[in-house]
């Protein structure tokens, strides 16, 4: 009855999508730290946020508890507030989105581009409204938004770019590093990200002003600094002069993220390896769609995304998806647009409203992609892919 049964296995193990790349030199690292003075914010952290600017070419890194903390301090540091609305992709993590909620803003949705997946800036443009603030675009499975096309917006009224790059760390925008380029970026080291500090996130900026205003807001609004205190009592005095958060990284987990600093361009490497391998090997399968990759841009490929062709298949996406899973292949779906979960629809959003996204979502399918998968695993998510797709072509 069941067909999956008829199929022979070829992997006896199961391959996850993503996974964490650690080594003997991350462990190193990490007991270093753990043997130090500081356990919290050390000596670790100032040289973590220092390769991340150097990296990256931006004048000022900030680093978080996490890549969600850090959308937060850069919503914080742009000012947005209640009523003031900020345009995102509804095709992206919650995070993208719920940053704006927790400073009493409103996300206002764009579609997406349906060949780049991208929030498409034509969509931002009929969005804008008096009390829009900000835009949030992500950089969709590391593959950088059109970025000249969205200052050009933003420049036009006069609005804040908060870039979530939780998936482009190592990515070029015309030949530039992501991070650099919009008025505050982010990036996570969340373990399935390309680098990894356990759990983590930076803000990455050219403004000394968000500078000021992020570092104080991860440390509960409190600030030392002798030429920001309206009064001075002593050597002991501080002042909490706004509501921020004890968003802090450790220096245990800066120590981690530094020492994955010196793997990054290996790690993004290895991802563009597999990537061609992948699109070698599927190009020519006509049920499927394989990335889209413009030439002005260099993705880091956090995501490896085929789209099915559902006219062109005799069973749903499910039907696919649950097949290569009893195959021990990884599968994902990124993401359930986020105007279609159940918060955001009592919140008013509504189904329909996306169509682009919408589609998209019914047909993708987030192949395994990480650089430490050997040959071997490339090998046997093409076979078992191709094969799949073959048995239920119509
Ligand atoms: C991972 C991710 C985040 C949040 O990062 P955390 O470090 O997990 O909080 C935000 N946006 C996108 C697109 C992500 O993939």
């Amino acid at each position: 009855m069941k067909k999956e049964d008829s199929i022979e296995q070829i992997r006896s193990s199961y391959l996850p999508y993503g996974r964490q790349w650690i080594d003997e030199e991350d462990i190193a690292a990490v007991i270093k730290a753990l043997k130090g003075d500081y356990l919290t914010t050390g000596p670790y952290i100032q040289l973590f946020e220092q390769k991340i600017a150097d990296y990256v070419g931006a004048q000022y890194a900030v680093s978080f508890s996490n890549g969600t903390a850090a959308l937060h301090g850069a919503c914080f540091a742009a000012g947005i507030g209640k009523g003031d609305e900020v345009i995102t992709t509804p095709m992206t993590f919650a995070a993208s989105a719920n940053c704006v909620l927790y400073q009493g803003g409103k996300v206002v949705f764009a579609d997406i581009d349906y060949q780049t997946y991208n929030i498409d800036p034509v969509e931002i443009e009929k969005k804008i409204t008096n009390k829009t603030k900000a835009i949030i675009p992500v950089n969709f499975t590391g593959q950088p938004v059109d970025l000249d096309r969205i200052f050009k917006v933003a420049e036009k009224y006069n609005l804040i770019v908060i870039e979530d790059a939780a998936h482009a760390i190592g990515a070029e925008y015309k030949g530039k590093k992501i991070g650099s380029l919009s008025d505050m970026t982010m990036f996570s080291f969340h373990p399935v990200k390309h680098i990894t500090s356990g759990e983590g996130g930076v803000i990455t900026t050219n403004n000394k002003e968000y500078y000021d205003k992020l570092i104080q807001f991860r440390s509960h609004g409190i600030t030392r600094e002798p030429s920001k205190l309206n009064e001075n009592h002593g050597p002991w005095y501080y002042e909490m002069q706004f509501l921020g958060y004890n968003y802090r990284l450790t220096d245990i987990q800066a120590a981690l993220g530094c020492s994955q600093m010196n793997k990054l361009d290996m790690f993004v490497g290895k991802r563009n390896e597999i990537v061609s391998k992948y699109n070698e090997a599927f190009k020519s399968v006509h049920q499927i769609t394989i990335p889209f990759q413009s030439p002005e841009v260099q993705s880091s490929w956090h995501l490896y995304i085929i789209r099915l062709h559902l006219d062109e298949i005799n069973v749903g996406r499910k039907e696919i998806f649950e097949s290569l899973q009893k195959q021990n292949i990884g599968v994902n779906v990124h993401y359930i647009p986020i105007h279609l979960l159940p918060y955001y629809q009592q919140l008013g959003y509504e189904k329909g409203s996306m169509p682009n996204a919408e589609q998209l979502y019914e047909e993708i399918i987030s192949l395994p992609l990480f650089p430490a998968m050997t040959e071997q695993d490339v090998k046997d998510v093409i076979t078992i892919v191709k094969r799949t797709i073959e048995k239920y072509a119509k």
